[in-house]
């Protein structure tokens, strides 16, 4: 099963703490009243002032020249890659990414482009070696190698600019072009202490997802250079997700990116917090990097653990085997914090 298995048990009556992902969070009052002050113009038009603004602030941001904003992160790689890559032309990726494992299939499904898995590192990289290796020969047995698509985070890892240098180096020697599904980059950059531009910097194209830490109830935005996102648009509108009046949703966006950014540290502390209690009880095995616990019950008796939660309103993605994840958000309130330390120690102690 995967990470995203639902928790046996979890619809229960009341949720004081819901860790099963940062999607969870909920637009607050403030946002809520940005969202209802937007003004609002036809996007398909390029007359919404707040998507606009969203754009240019997200281009801006991450020194880019162009952004383009989406529905979801998943719609948001699917226009890239088909923006860089034509019909029988390949991707290098890592095996456990979202672009390969959790999006579908779209690429090949929609675009007739092949993907490439390569093993990913323990720190959430990819080999250099192996991305050199898998770049195919001019050759008519094989695909064009076109992009590399890299992760960051991945599984919650921040991966160092030395490490994304080491992969990019490789790909740009070979010609190739370089995406990354930045879903949560804002929180590699508060883990790494870097700039987005930073990190925007070594890639063509990123994409940022508004909804998840960022708090946003939907959305997420492309940016790279012009050229590439003109033709992310125009596949934006075929793959239906050119929105009208989505000023609305813009303004959340707007509205996280001052408000809530900053305060992503406040989840990597609590996941911090969260580790070291779970090691304390010494139940099992715990890996935790910025907003991301993941723990592996000794016992093997993940769903029990999971209920057992669940009876208290904490709710964790206990229905597999393997690591049980935990995600830190700004939902997250100090009783629901205590309710869910007090639940772990209670059952695992
Ligand atoms: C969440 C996520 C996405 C996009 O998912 P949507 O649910 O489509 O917004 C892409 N990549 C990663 C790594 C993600 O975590």
């Amino acid at each position: 099963m995967s990470q995203y298995s639902q928790t046996p048990g979890a619809n229960i009556a009341e949720v004081i703490c819901d860790l099963r992902s940062d999607t969870v969070t909920r637009p607050d009052a403030a946002m809520r009243a940005a969202m209802a002050a937007a003004e609002v113009g036809d996007d398909v038009y390029g007359e919404d002032p707040n998507v606009n603004r969203l754009e240019a602030a997200l281009a801006e941001r991450s020194g880019k020249e162009a952004a383009l904003f989406l529905p979801t992160g998943t719609q948001s790689n699917l226009v890239a890659l088909l923006a860089h890559c034509g019909r029988g032309e390949e991707i290098l990726t890592g095996r456990g990414y979202h672009v390969y494992k959790y999006e579908a299939g779209g690429a090949s499904a929609l675009g007739g482009i092949v993907l490439d898995p390569l093993g990913v590192s323990e720190d959430g990289g990819l080999r250099p070696a192996d991305i050199a290796a898998a770049v195919k020969e001019d050759d008519s047995h094989h695909p064009i190698t076109r992009l590399l698509s890299l992760e960051n985070t991945h599984n919650g890892k921040a991966v160092s600019l030395a490490r994304l240098d080491e992969c990019i180096a490789p790909a740009r020697a070979a010609g190739l072009s370089v995406h990354l599904d930045g879903a949560r980059v804002f929180n590699a950059a508060t883990a790494l202490g870097c700039e987005l531009t930073e990190i925007a910097g070594r890639f063509d194209t990123v994409s940022i997802c508004l909804s998840k830490g960022l708090g946003a109830p939907v959305g997420s935005v492309l940016v790279g250079p012009a050229d590439l996102i003109d033709r992310a648009r125009r596949w934006r509108k075929m793959v239906g997700g050119g929105m009208r009046q989505a000023g609305v949703l813009a303004a959340a966006g707007l509205h996280a990116l001052d408000h809530n950014v900053a305060r992503l540290a406040e989840d990597h502390a609590r996941a911090e917090a969260l580790a070291s209690a779970l090691r304390d009880l010494g139940a099992g095995s715990v890996e935790q990097d910025t907003n991301m616990v993941f723990f592996t019950p000794a016992t093997g008796e993940n769903a029990v653990l999971g209920m057992a939660l669940a009876k208290q309103g904490v709710v964790i993605s206990a229905g597999g085997a393997g690591a049980i994840r935990m995600v830190l958000h700004k939902d997250v309130t100090d009783d629901g914090f205590a309710a869910t330390l007090a639940g772990l120690k209670a059952h695992l102690s």
